[in-house]
């Protein structure tokens, strides 16, 4: 299997056989593909390129950016292909699902289970941060379970490509901004700190099932979230441990210059430390 090659010109039919449709976004859709030789099952992202009219040279640092990713946690890009029209990314299938439709079908969830899934997703983003990367589209979407065992990793399955959307996307067809940090609503210059906020969002769902910031209106949901102004509401946060809702304290600061890094993050005793709780949270 030759990997990490772009080939030119080549019809990505000829090499694989596209099937059903995984998932949809903005500018592209993800689909199962079957490599014709090998019968190997993959995940293929077709993306538009209209969609990314003029920035196609961005669209090409990006894939070169995407070909340097190798992590655990993150899924591989294997190959690519392309159209006039379209471009083809072929990544690993991952077969686990949704990591939340994962936790809704179990029975038992515990601080200890949503500790580990929060520390691998830091895990992955160190890495991208070390690579200079901003993820800037960490929700839980866009997590996936590897395997359908019970103690499959997660991966980031929607990775780079977000940063080519263009600006007022955020507040239209990307839908919901619950994940979107401070300075990214006020179109201040951003950096590495919106996914350890993005981080600190993830968390407090996994806590409680619900999202810390919330509302039905756009404009009252910025509002909430440029103060950071979220609760641990009575009863449901009433059995998480503080050593949780310090962590989250931590990742949820308005001012990205106070928030935690994701060596601060790794290092606070809820993720390494042992102090997410055994009993069950659902
Ligand atoms: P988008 O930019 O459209 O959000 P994503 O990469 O997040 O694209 O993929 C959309 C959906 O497709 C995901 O939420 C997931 O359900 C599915 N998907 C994406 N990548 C994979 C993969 N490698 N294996 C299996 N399913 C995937
Ligand atoms: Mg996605």
């Amino acid at each position: 299997l030759k990997r990490d090659s772009k080939k030119k010109g080549e019809d990505i039919t000829v090499v694989y056989e596209l099937r059903e449709k995984l998932g949809e976004g903005s500018f592209s859709e993800v689909r199962v593909a079957q490599h014709r030789c090998t019968q190997r099952l993959v995940a293929v992202k077709c993306i538009r390129k209209r969609a990314l009219k003029g920035k196609e040279s961005m669209l090409e640092n990006e894939i070169t950016v995407l070909r340097k990713i190798h992590h655990d946690n993150i899924v591989s890009l294997e190959e690519t292909f392309e159209t006039p029209t379209k471009l083809y990314l072929v990544m690993t299938l991952v077969t686990g699902g949704e990591l939340l439709d994962r936790i809704l079908e179990r029975g038992v969830y515990t601080e200890r289970d949503a500790s580990r899934v929060i520390h691998q997703v830091l895990e992955a983003v160190r890495y991208l941060h070390q690579l200079g990367i901003v993820h800037r589209d960490l929700k839980p979407e866009n997590l996936l379970y590897e395997t359908p065992k019970e103690d499959s990793k997660i991966v980031i399955s929607d990775f780079g490509l977000s940063k080519m959307e263009d600006q007022g996307m955020l507040s239209t067809a990307c839908g919901t901004p619950a994940y979107v940090a401070p300075e990214l609503l006020q179109q201040k210059t951003y950096g590495k700190e919106v996914d350890l906020w993005a981080v600190g969002v993830i968390a407090f769902i996994l806590l409680c099932g619900y999202p810390p910031f919330y509302d039905e209106n756009d404009t009252q949901l910025y509002k909430q979230i440029i103060k950071a102004e979220y609760e641990f509401d009575s009863p449901y946060w009433d059995e998480i441990s503080d050593s949780a809702k310090d962590f989250i304290v931590h990742l949820l600061q308005k001012d990205p210059k106070k928030r935690y890094n994701c060596e601060e993050a790794l290092q606070h005793p809820w993720i390494s430390g042992g102090a997410a709780l055994e009993k069950n949270i659902h």
